[in-house]
């Protein structure tokens, strides 16, 4: 008898293992993706409105479970509880949301008129979804990342199959299984593994929207073009901020600890450089040093204890450790942190200082607890540097002259940028972004475009009058015209 084989799922707090997962075969993959490609037409076919009416009650379903799904999140995590709890009450937003503006954002359009000739023939574009959208993810938001796409697919009237990070697969397909509780239509199914099964969704679907490293996601446009099949990319980040000599020093200090080091920095729009006027430089760090200094690190339960969590494996630990020592090593110095925390995969919340553009810590994606921090004379040096990167996702600018900060802003290369402000995506729902550079393709999240990138256009002609036969029909004559 052949067993399947499956995946240990194992808690980054305390190493414990907390489930597991079944690890699908390419050819596993391949089935799962026909089976939902037969049931889309029945899908597409029931309409905005009765696709919203499921949704709705999958909404539903969620919040009813939220505690339950919370505690499998931080079981495979190691985060915080208000960090595992906020994941949830996002995605009810946007299944709300997305709801409320589907009809209008897949509504048929009819073009302006150009010319008489225009005139006969009725042109109608119509927006219809890619059969099966394929949904891979990684594992700083498992739930969050796997449903902020997976529900504008579904009410776009796709199928999807959702390939969740081999560390974090628990919640994924704890989510993927309620929408089955409720008895909705079967075209929406999670399948687990590693990278292999990743690449046979890509292989299988009809769109692939990827969030990940920049690494991965290379690889995957590279499959998806010998397809020749659509995707959209997500990538990696190295986030800017830019601090004014006006800032308002408070503020940004606390908005630096926070868009540092919420999720133990492993966000793509983590704070992962930041440069600061000279003249207002030391007073700045001084006050992030006490607004790190606040923190709690360590295992949390439900309790609220901990701050600052566990880093998702033992790979993150090590690439955090590698920047602070090369940082380190080449001049700059540790204000607060600098260590790996207790037995699992805790480091301190770290601040430095006299970095420099060439160290890792600076250029590479950290991905970790830790505040870079370099002194720069005015705007100008500060856009320069924070442009100087492979990168291009978001960044922001602190001072009390908004308008200036809006100019600034301007002259930067980043999807989103934030003004005396983190976390560009949060709370934005109907403002489509997406990454520049090496962030990102095509991946936006938020507004109509973030649904009708499930959708292709279809032209629907009709002609208006109905002669026996149109002027440039056969057969051609010298006479005719
Ligand atoms: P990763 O690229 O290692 O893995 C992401 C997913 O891709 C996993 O499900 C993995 O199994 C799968 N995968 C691996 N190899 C594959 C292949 N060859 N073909 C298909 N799938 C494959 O990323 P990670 O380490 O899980 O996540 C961290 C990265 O994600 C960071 O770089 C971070 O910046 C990025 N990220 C970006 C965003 C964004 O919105 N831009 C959001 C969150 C995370």
């Amino acid at each position: 008898m052949t067993t399947t084989p499956s995946i240990d799922v194992h808690s980054p707090a305390n190493g414990s293992v907390v489930g597991r997962v079944p690890e699908r075969s390419a050819e596993d993959v391949g089935t799962v993706a026909g089976e939902l490609r037969e049931r889309q037409h029945s899908w597409e076919a029931l309409g905005v409105a009765g696709r919203v009416a499921w949704l709705e009650r999958y909404r539903d379903w969620l919040l009813d479970n939220e505690d339950r799904l919370a505690r499998v999140l931080q079981s495979e995590t190691g985060k915080p509880w208000a960090e595992a709890t906020i994941e949830l009450p996002y995605v009810a937003d946007l299944i709300n949301y997305y709801c409320a503006h589907a009809e209008s954002f897949l509504a048929p359009e009819t073009p302006p008129a150009h010319g008489p000739l225009t005139l006969t023939k009725r042109q109608r574009l119509v927006r219809r979804p890619y059969p099966v959208v394929g949904v891979i993810t990684p594992w700083n938001f498992p739930l969050a990342l796997a449903l902020v796409d997976a529900i504008p697919a579904l009410l776009a009237g796709a199928a999807v199959v959702v390939k969740p990070s081999e560390y974090t697969p628990l919640v994924t397909s704890e989510v993927a299984s309620g929408w089955s509780e409720i008895g909705a239509p079967d075209v929406f199914t999670c399948v687990t593994g590693a990278g292999e099964a990743g690449a046979a969704v890509v292989d299988a679907v009809d769109y692939v929207q990827f969030t990940g490293s920049t690494r991965t996601g290379r690889a995957i446009g590279k499959r998806a073009a010998e397809r020749l099949i659509p995707y959209s990319l997500e990538l990696g980040g190295k986030d800017a901020m830019i601090v004014l000599a006006d800032a308002d020093l408070d503020r940004a200090a606390r908005g630096v600890a926070w868009g540092g080091l919420c999720n133990a920095g492993q966000m793509c729009t983590s704070v992962e450089r930041v440069y600061v006027d000279a003249e207002v430089h030391d007073e700045f760090v001084r006050r992030v040093v006490d607004a790190v200094g606040e923190l709690r690190v360590g295992e949390d339960d439900q309790s609220y204890r901990a701050d600052v969590g566990a880093l998702a494996n033992a790979d993150q630990l090590d690439i955090v450790t590698r920047h602070v020592t090369d940082a380190v090593e080449r001049g700059a110095s540790v204000l607060t942190g600098g260590n790996r925390v207790g037995s699992g995969t805790f480091f301190e919340p770290t601040v430095l200082v006299d970095v420099d553009h060439d160290m890792a810590c600076m250029r590479e994606e950290t991905f970790g607890p830790t505040i870079p921090i370099m002194r720069v004379t005015g705007a100008d040096e500060a856009v320069r540097l924070a442009n100087d990167t492979a990168y291009g996702l978001s960044a922001s600018v602190w001072t009390r002259d908004t308008e200036r900060g809006r100019r600034v802003a301007e002259r930067l290369e980043a999807g989103a940028v934030n003004i005396n402000d983190v976390f560009a995506n949060l709370f934005t729902l109907p403002l489509p972004q997406a990454g520049w550079k090496q962030s990102g393709i095509g991946a936006r999240l938020g507004g109509a475009q973030g649904i009708r990138k499930y959708t292709r256009s279809q032209a629907v002609v009709t002609a208006r009058v109905a002669p026996r036969a149109e002027p440039q029909w056969y057969p051609y004559s010298p006479l005719k015209g």
